[in-house]
């Protein structure tokens, strides 16, 4: 492999014109797109309309003339499309925190229903932080047991005490995909709901809720849904579900008639019951813009031509660093099977007895390499993490990475103090 051949695969890649729907510095090679992707040029201007025509004139009329109300419905519909939804199943609103307490709530309240002596939530111990903790509030407050496991351990447990199984697809930490279909038919299998985060899987890999006939799903705008910094989040409800319970944030925009004004709650119909107040225009009005920005593959393949190129440049730059890389004390974490592989690459770092992850990805950063740092538990579980977004990640990037992380590893840049200090966001 060269760079040159690289540069031809670029050339001959059908999906390679829609990084031109992006902002992105002359030289960057921006590998965080898992973390914060990147700003699509619609935004600018979609914004600027928003503010001075449609909040600026029209002020309160536009909730009606602009479609302000609809934004949620409007936004889900186009997300639905990303994850095997049907129309009027997604919604998008609050942060995937909150929408994660509404699922499992509800999910909790089926469980309760219909098996009330299953009270264990099982969950992967390596499960992103906030997911754990919104779970750990809710079985402290209904009395169950949060059980953690490795995933290979996930199947064994499902057992008669299980009430609900929450995982993400794609692990944030080591990129490994669960098989959404096969784990959700064990759970039902065993009397189970599941509750999936797609925060790592919405616009990055395929994703069939619907043929999986999973329970509830939620994710995240800002990652590979192009959203911007803390963009709305969103929702799905098997439609097997949605009306049977409301979700506990009983807010007046998931009331059946939010305008009449009633004293009481009485929830919408469907997926819109988990709407909670009132919708942020200007955020959902860039959401749209992101999210347009992966449905613009559709007429070249979509989620199925992103999928099979984030897995040519995924497996590109874990070859890359094995080869250019050996002997730095650099590790393959994500799994080598494409397969169980999500849109990106972790690596661990040994040398002398000491991790160096963050210094390393600091130092790539000062050459403008964009990956991130996630700390471990134990410093040997510490990761470096380089996400590929396909709609503008160039197969050349992978390449000029690699050399910059071969050259930090060499020199020993990464030993320099300057790249050791630590900042509040890794
Ligand atoms: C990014 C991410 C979140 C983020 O949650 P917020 O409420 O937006 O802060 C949650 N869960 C997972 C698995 C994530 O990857």
């Amino acid at each position: 492999m060269t760079r040159d051949a690289c540069l031809a695969l670029d050339a001959a890649d059908a999906l390679a014109p829609l990084r031109a729907q992006f902002e992105l510095p002359p030289g960057l090679v921006y590998l965080d797109g898992n973390s914060l992707g990147a700003l699509p040029k619609s935004v600018a201007a979609r914004l600027h309309s928003v503010v001075s025509e449609e909040w600026g004139r029209d002020l309160i009329q536009s909730w009606n003339t602009a479609g302000w109300l609809e934004l949620p419905r409007r936004v889900g519909d186009k997300v639905a499309r990303l994850v095997g939804a049907g129309e009027g199943e997604v919604v998008v609103a609050d942060s995937t925190s909150v929408n994660l307490f509404k699922v499992l709530s509800a999910a909790s309240r089926l469980a309760r229903a219909d098996h009330p002596e299953r009270r264990v939530l099982v969950s992967e111990r390596s499960n992103f932080p906030t997911d754990l903790y919104i779970a750990e509030g809710l079985c402290r407050d209904l009395g169950w047991e949060l059980v953690l496991l490795e995933p290979d351990e996930l199947p064994g447990r499902l057992g008669p005490d299980v009430a609900v199984l929450m995982l993400t697809h794609v692990n944030y930490r080591t990129g490994r995909m669960h098989d959404l279909a096969a784990l959700t038919a064990q759970a039902h299998a065993a009397g189970a709901l599941t509750v999936w985060d797609l925060a790592h899987s919405a616009g990055a890999v395929p994703v069939e809720l619907g043929r999986a006939d999973a329970d509830f799903a939620v994710g995240c705008g800002y990652k590979f849904l192009n959203g911007g910094p803390g963009a709305p989040a969103f929702v799905w409800a098997n439609p097997r579900h949605s009306d049977r319970f409301w979700q506990p944030l009983s807010g007046w925009m998931g009331h059946a008639a939010p305008f009449a004004f009633t004293p009481d709650y009485r929830p919408a119909p469907g997926i819109a019951r988990y709407l909670c107040g009132t919708p942020p225009v200007l955020s959902l009005a860039a959401l749209e813009c992101g999210v347009d920005s992966v449905l613009a593959a559709e007429p070249v393949g979509g989620m199925g031509a992103l999928r099979e190129k984030s897995l040519a440049l995924t497996t590109l730059f874990a070859r890359l660093v094995e080869e250019r890389c050996a002997g730095s004390g650099l590790e393959l974490v994500s799994p080598r099977d494409a397969a169980q592989r999500g849109s990106q690459v972790c690596l661990s770092h040994r040398a002398e007895g000491e991790s160096g992850g963050y210094a390393i990805v600091q130092a790539l950063i000062a050459r403008g390499v964009i990956g991130d740092f996630r700390a471990g538990d134990i410093p040997s579980s510490d990761i470096l993490r380089f996400g590929f977004t396909p709609l503008y990640t160039r197969f050349v990037d992978a390449w000029d990475a690699v050399e910059h992380l071969r050259e930090v590893m060499s020199r020993g840049e990464w030993r320099e103090p300057r790249f050791h200090r630590r900042s509040a966001v890794t």
